[in-house]
């Protein structure tokens, strides 16, 4: 946990650097690039939204090798985005996950709206749906910070991988909410939310 711990705090005074404007840009260069080419050992797993403002090596100001990164809009784990976290889990033993949504998100706000304009965008809506309906309140950015709570909550349930990594104090899961005007990234608390499997209305269930 200790691991954890210091990872957190590097990406908390990255991002406070990309907040204050104070970029270091670290571990870009020739030298770095070079060695990584042995191997990586990423510090943190980013499940992210695909929005092009929420970049997650620029937000918390990382470089090569840093940051494993998987997004899709609306930071949804489809089949081959839980693969990728159990590689980086798994594989890379990397100690913790980032659930990182953003204010204004337009997969969720597409969500809210239950806009389906062809099949593939209509399952996106579906899977964020649980989300809206858990959450109670129509602000979009009030949407996307249960959203986050959720998706972090259900990830062990649908992987035997990632729960046994939590079981074991190998993995930490975290959600977060990235503000776009400000840079922020809030850290959040799992709240009511806890590690469980989702029934057939999307509510998470012990
Ligand atoms: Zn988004």
């Amino acid at each position: 946990m200790e691991r954890v711990q210091s990872v957190l705090q590097a990406l908390r005074t990255g991002n406070q650097r990309f907040v204050e404007g104070k970029m270091r840009y670290p571990r870009q260069d020739e030298t770095t690039r070079m060695a990584l080419t042995r191997g990586q050992t990423p510090r943190a797993v980013v499940l992210g939204c695909a929005d092009s403002r929420v970049p997650p090596e620029v937000i918390f100001d990382q470089g090569l090798g840093d940051l494993f990164v998987v997004r899709s809009a609306g930071n949804i784990p489809d089949v081959y985005a839980l693969a990728s976290i159990e590689y980086a889990v798994l594989v890379l033993q990397t100690p913790l996950l980032v659930v990182l949504g953003h204010t204004q998100c337009g997969a969720v706000r597409a969500a809210i709206e239950a806009a389906r304009p062809t099949p593939a965008l209509g399952a996106l809506v579906d899977a964020i749906r649980p989300s809206v309906e858990a959450a109670e309140t129509s602000s979009v950015d009030d949407i996307v910070a249960v959203h986050v709570r959720r998706v972090a909550a259900t990830l062990p349930a649908r992987s035997e991988i990632l729960a046994q990594a939590v079981a074991d104090g190998r993995l930490v899961i975290v959600p977060a909410l990235y503000h776009l005007g400000t840079g922020v990234v809030e850290w959040l608390e799992m709240g009511d939310w806890r590690v469980g499997i989702e029934d057939e209305e999307g509510r998470v269930c012990l």
